[in-house]
Parts: structure tokens; sequence; C-alpha cells
């Protein structure tokens, strides 16, 4: 092997070791696009970039000190008598296999762009969750408004329900008691019981339509209190 072809080698491993830069920055890239696409799948998604990262965090390791030993040796034997130079390759193997075995995984941790990734994603997770809480609170505004735009008064009592039951046929409410009693006071007459709400085409309101609207009942409740309150 003569000097030139390791300088070959040397200057290919660094290209490399840019490709393997530019990639890490793309896996971190995507990494974030993940986290703030909240992707419920994401977790494991990122997981797996790390172990990218820390893989491709590894072989730039590896190839740095290849390059230094490599350095170090040609540096050496070019000073030295040209035989030395056949020792060159049986050098490199052996420094390298012995630099390589003391690396611990955990280094790789402190690995320039392995710390930039994570602190992107810790970043973006922050970002995320700050977003989300803000949507959170926005929706909490839009439910607000679409409740008090409910109406909360039974068609029949008029006054505003205390146990709201929803009749899963027309969607309409009116409070437990009042429907009930009007069920019963139309069937006993051998009648049945027209939805009382006004423009409502269901003709027929019967018990088994009727569910318990404990959602609405809460959020009666919920604006009686506040309306105390003020
Ligand atoms: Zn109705």
């Amino acid at each position: 092997m003569s000097l030139k072809a390791v300088d070959g080698i040397l200057s290919s491993l660094k290209s490399c070791q840019t490709d393997i830069g530019t990639g890490m920055d793309i896996v971190t890239d995507v990494a974030m696009d993940l986290v703030e696409a909240q992707d419920e799948e994401m977790n494991p998604g990122i997981k797996e970039m790390e172990a990218m990262i820390l893989e491709c965090a590894k072989l730039d390791r590896e190839i740095n000190y290849f390059v230094d030993i490599v350095q170090q040796n040609t540096a050496e034997v070019t000073s030295q008598q040209p035989e030395a130079m056949f020792s060159l390759f049986g050098r490199v193997k052996e420094q390298f296999a012995e630099r390589i075995a003391q690396l611990s995984d955990a280094d790789l941790h402190n690995h320039q762009k392995v710390a930039a990734f994570k602190e992107s994603i810790k970043n973006s997770f922050q970002q995320a969750n700050q977003e989300s809480a803000e949507d959170m609170e926005e929706l909490d505004e839009d439910i607000a408004v679409t409740q008090s735009q409910v109406n909360f008064t039974c068609p029949l009592t008029q006054v505003e329900m205390v146990n709201p039951m929803k009749n899963k046929k027309c969607n309409h409410h009116y409070d437990e008691k009042a429907i009930l009693s009007l069920i019963k006071t139309k069937h006993s007459q051998k009648k049945k019981c027209r939805c009382p709400v006004v423009g409502c085409g269901n003709t027929d309101v019967i018990e088994s339509d009727l569910i318990r609207d404990q959602i609405l009942r809460r959020t009666i409740q919920n604006q009686r209190r506040q309306t105390n309150k003020t």
C-alpha cells in the first residue's frame, strides 16, 4: 500500500463522515416532525431514530479513531525506513482494535450530534405539549360557547331541566319527570305522545327512546354553580 493510497482512503472516509453527519441531521429533523405531528405511534418511532443516531455516532467515532491512527502511523513510517511501510496495515489494525475495545456506548451520548438530537426532541416535545395545552384551552372555550347555546329549558316545564333526558330518535331534550308523566297521560288516553318541541316531526315518543343525558345534567349544574357565584 502506498502513502498515496492511504491518503485516498482517508479522504473517502472523511467524505463518509460528512454524509453520516448529514444523515444524522435528517433523522433529527424527521424525529422533530414526528413529535410536532403528535403522532400516537411516535414514541417507538423516535426510539428507533435515536438508535439510528447512536449507530451513526458510533460509525462516526470509529472513523475518527481510524483516521487518527492511520495519520499517526503514516507520519511515523514516512520518517522511517521504507520497509516500515509494510507493517503499517498491521499496526493500524492492532491499534484500532485496541481503541475500539476501550470505547463504551455510554460515551456515544456525548457525541455532538447525539446531544443535538436529544436537545431538539426535548424542545419539540415541550413546544408540542405547550401547543396542545393551548389547543385544549381553545377547545374548552368552544365547548363553553356551544353549551351556552344549547337550550337548557325543558319544552314542557319551561324551566331549566334538572334531569335532562334525550330522545335518541329526534335528539330533543326534556326533563325526566315531565316527559314521563306526559307519556303516561297520553298512553292512558290511548294516544301517542308527540314530541313537545315545536316543529318536531316525532309523533311517538316512547320511554325506551329516552336516555338520561348525564353530560348535559352536569353542564347545567356547572353553569348554575357559576351563575350563583357571580
Ligand atoms: Zn323531538
